[in-house]
C-alpha cells in the first residue's frame, strides 16, 4: 500500500505563517489586518483573496499582496512558522507498517523545502518526496504527472491520496487511489464534498482510524 500524502494544510500547519504574511502585508501599506481567528473563518468560508481584503477595505492591494505573498510564502524566514500537526510522527510510522509514504507537493523551490522537512523533522518519516511546480498545467495534472512518472508499477487501487485541497481528492481519483480530504488546510468542505472522496476527516490523525492503520 503507499499512501500519497499533501504537505501544506495536511502534515503541516500553515495557518500562522499565512496570517503573519497577510498582517505584514497589509501593516507594511498602512492597513489594519484582522485577527487570525477571523482570516481563517472567511478563507474556509471560500473567501477569495480579493474578497477577504475587501473585508478591511484593502482590495486596491491585490497585485501588491498576491506578488508579496509569493515572494514570501516559501521563504525560510517564513516557513519557520509551520508547524507539523500533533500526533504526525506516530501516524506517519504506523502507516509505514502497512506500507510506504510518499509526499506530493507543488513548491517552487526544492532547497526550501528540503530545508523545512529536515527542519520539521518530516523528512525521516517519507519514504520518497515528489515535488514540482509548473504553471502552464491544473495542479491536479502536476500531481499525477510528478507520481506516474516516479512510480509507473504503482498499484494505485490498493493505495491512498490525502490531502487539504480539491487538487488531491482529484489527482487521487483520475490516479485510481482511494481518496481522504482533512480540514485542517485551505480547502473548503462543501467545495471537498462536491468531488466525493471516499472520507472527509477532521484532521490527518482522523486516518488511522478511518483507514484501519
Ligand atoms: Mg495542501
Amino acid at each position: 500500500m503507499t499512501v500519497f500524502c499533501d504537505l501544506d494544510g495536511t502534515l503541516l500547519d500553515v495557518s500562522e505563517k499565512f496570517h503573519r504574511i497577510y498582517s505584514h502585508l497589509l501593516r507594511e501599506n498602512g492597513h489594519k489586518p484582522m485577527g487570525k481567528d477571523d482570516y481563517w473563518r472567511l478563507r474556509r468560508g471560500g473567501l477569495k483573496t480579493c474578497d477577504i481584503l475587501s473585508w478591511t477595505g484593502a482590495e486596491s492591494l491585490l497585485a501588491r499582496y498576491e506578488s508579496g505573498f509569493l515572494e514570501r510564502v516559501e521563504h525560510p524566514e517564513w516557513l519557520a512558522f509551520d508547524t507539523i500537526f500533533d500526533g504526525v510522527p506516530g501516524l506517519l510510522r504506523r502507516v509505514r507498517n502497512a506500507g510506504r509514504v510518499v509526499l506530493v507537493t507543488l513548491r517552487r523551490d526544492p532547497h526550501a523545502l528540503a530545508w523545512q522537512l529536515s527542519h520539521t523533522g518530516l523528512a525521516e518519516h517519507l519514504d520518497l518526496v515528489l515535488s514540482g511546480h509548473d504553471p502552464q498545467r491544473e495542479a491536479w495534472q502536476v500531481k499525477v504527472g510528478l507520481v506516474r512518472e516516479a512510480l509507473p508499477d504503482c498499484d494505485f487501487s490498493a493505495s491512498w491520496f490525502i490531502g487539504d485541497m480539491a487538487t488531491d481528492i482529484r489527482a487521487g481519483k483520475a490516479l485510481g487511489c482511494r481518496t481522504a480530504a482533512v480540514l485542517t488546510g485551505m480547502g473548503v468542505e462543501d467545495s471537498l464534498r462536491l468531488l466525493e472522496p471516499d472520507f472527509i476527516l477532521a484532521g490527518i490523525n482522523d486516518v488511522a482510524t478511518t483507514v484501519g492503520l
